[in-house]
């Protein structure tokens, strides 16, 4: 048997009860700086405190560009770099509270102009980088943002809808002004001094802001505080498992959660070396990024897994992944059968685990320290209460679906959905935080993903969730990805529909769609399997990698769409 090579090193959280038992946020506050009188900044403790030790020659951030640039930047010159940005900003009238958003592709300016941003005292937010001009225009508008960061290549977008945005003041260029009225992001931070007072924020002071995935909808401008940091720094040494000699890379983009709480803030607070590698998914061009920087912990997406299973394990033998020693996923549901794989392309197991952009840390995760059941999102955080309760609040027996609830208050906790506070409110109620999702516990305490609340199907007088169909059909040899839905019938309430993306080498076929429908009813249950299947080349996901259902149900019943910001080429 393989050993997971990530029992290498002893895991930060040892042991799971003992991390829950007495735990207090306060106990964390030993690892965090503090100004006087509890003020704290999340871009201090992420930069400046490791530039002002035995940190500041090491390597923050190893960065490789789309074309194969690369520069290394230590604690030392991020905090030198993030202080001149903090000194243009205030150059051209930043004041506390206001917003600064960052239009870009994964550059070395993303992350100083981000952290700078947050030195002000200003909220930063980000839009990710294939954002066209409604969405741009949504966020901005409904943000009321003042300065804008972004290229030459993008900057033609803001121009489309800068005149329907009066309270957007400036922008930023930062690979060299050209036009009048815009500022030089190269020239100023020549000129611009390298020291900075960073600003003392209290704990509960708005530091960024950032759109969720709107997966299910409309996506909402969700602001998070400076104390956010606090929760992000422990879960990234105890859920990532991160050590000071790992070098660690995270696939995912600042423009979504999960890049600016396990990129810019999580990992450089506890002083780890990273790498951002700017250009698309490529698995060949991923798999030398490993090789090359020596990755030890990969945090990524099961959307990007499923494509890496795509092109099998020959592909992983050309290169030297032996570095790694611990790898996490999140963003969806993880198929068991992509843990499977997992541990047998890399030798070890992928950790799941389960959070959101409001929750603005992970909430629910995998410990190396814990068996993981495959399939399961695994054990609340220590400190974090969740639990399964039903639309009154009340808890649901042991094995029961229900509505997936934490505990207010934590940390990183969401503190407003930006001019929505009806929309804020309503994530509150009977004394709980409503994810919005369903799932289940098991005896050992384990969580079980069911599905969105909208997303789940009642058939024939059951409720199905759609992640074990789908989990189910991709166990199969012919299926890469699935997105399962529920269609109106009038007998049954509603059937179960299967949009299925084919391996290579495999054709539609009606006898292949009854082969499937075989294999689910085998596989799960007689009830759960897809009366009908269709296939498609690929399936509607946001950019952000989330396979939208609501996409396939709205085409599957003529319907409209509805808000399509966020939905990627496909
Ligand atoms: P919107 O709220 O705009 O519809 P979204 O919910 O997809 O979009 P995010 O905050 O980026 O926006 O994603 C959080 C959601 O992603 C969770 O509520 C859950 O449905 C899903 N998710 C994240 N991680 C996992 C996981 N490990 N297992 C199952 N689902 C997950
Ligand atoms: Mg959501």
């Amino acid at each position: 048997m393989v050993k997971d090579k990530q029992l290498v090193l002893t895991a930060n959280m040892k042991n799971y009860n003992s991390a829950c038992h007495g735990f207090r946020w306060d106990s964390v506050f030993k690892e965090i700086s503090f100004f006087k009188n509890k003020k704290i900044n999340a871009a201090y403790n992420a930069i400046d405190r490791h530039a002002e030790d035995w940190r500041r020659n090491k390597v923050a951030l190893y960065w490789e560009g789309a074309e194969g640039q690369k520069e290394k930047h230590t604690f030392q010159d991020m905090k030198h770099n993030t202080n001149k940005f903090a000194n243009m900003l205030k150059k051209y009238g930043i004041k506390k509270g206001e917003r600064v958003f960052f239009f870009l592709p994964r550059v070395v300016p993303l992350y100083v102009g981000f952290l700078g941003t947050l030195k002000t005292g200003a909220i930063a937010g980000t839009l990710f980088s294939a954002f066209g001009p409604k969405a741009l225009q949504d966020r901005l508008e409904n943000s009321e943002a003042k300065f804008v960061v972004t290229n030459n290549a993008l900057k033609g977008r803001i121009y489309k809808i800068k005149n329907k945005l009066p309270k957007l003041k400036k922008i930023i260029i930062v690979d060299g002004a050209r036009k009048k009225g815009e500022i030089d992001y190269l020239k100023e931070m020549e000129q611009a001094s390298r020291d900075f007072k960073v600003a003392e924020m209290k704990l509960n002071d708005y530091a960024f802001m950032l759109y969720t995935s709107g997966t299910t909808g409309k996506p909402k401008g969700v602001v998070h505080c400076h104390e956010a940091v606090i929760q992000e720094h422990i879960t990234a040494k105890w859920t990532l498992d991160l050590h000071p000699e790992d070098t660690y890379w995270c696939t995912a983009d600042p423009g979504w959660v999960t890049g600016i709480a396990y990129e810019i803030l999580g990992p450089w607070s506890n002083g780890i070396s990273q790498v951002v590698y700017e250009g698309r998914f490529d698995p060949n061009k991923w798999y030398s990024i490993i090789e090359d920087y020596k990755v030890t912990v990969w945090y990524t997406a099961p959307t990007a897994v499923r494509m890496l299973m795509k092109y099998g394990t020959e592909l992983v033998k050309k290169y030297d992944l032996s570095s790694l020693r611990y790898i996490n996923s999140v963003g969806e549901p993880l198929n068991p059968e992509a843990i499977r794989w997992g541990k047998k392309a890399y030798g070890l197991t992928f950790h799941d685990n389960w959070w959101q952009t409001e929750t603005g840390a992970q909430m629910i995760a995998n410990y190396a320290c814990m068996p993981v059941k495959l399939g399961s999102m695994g054990k609340p955080f220590p400190g974090m209460t969740a639990a399964i309760v039903d639309d009154k609040g009340k808890k649901v027996p042991v094995g029961q679906e229900g509505n997936l609830v934490l505990k207010p208050k934590w940390p990183s906790m969401m503190r407003w959905v930006w001019n929505r506070t009806d929309k804020y409110k309503s994530y509150f109620q009977h004394g709980w935080y409503i994810s919005g999702d369903k799932a289940r516990i098991d005896k050992d305490g384990y969580f079980w993903f069911i599905g969105r609340a909208d997303d789940v199907i009642k058939t024939a007088g059951e409720r199905v969730g759609p992640f074990e169909v789908e989990s189910a059909l991709v166990e199969h040899p012919a299926v890469i990805e699935a997105g399962v839905i529920g269609k109106p019938d009038k007998l049954r309430g509603n059937i179960i529909k299967a949009f299925c993306v084919l391996a290579s080498g495999y054709k539609p076929s009606k006898q292949l769609e009854k082969e499937l429908a075989q294999f689910v009813k085998k596989h799960l249950a007689g009830h759960c399997y897809p009366r009908e299947i269709e296939f498609r080349k690929t399936l509607p996901k946001t950019r952000s990698g989330k396979i939208m259902r609501r996409v396939l149900k709205a085409q599957e019943l003529g319907e409209k769409i509805g808000d399509t910001s966020t939905m990627a080429e496909y």
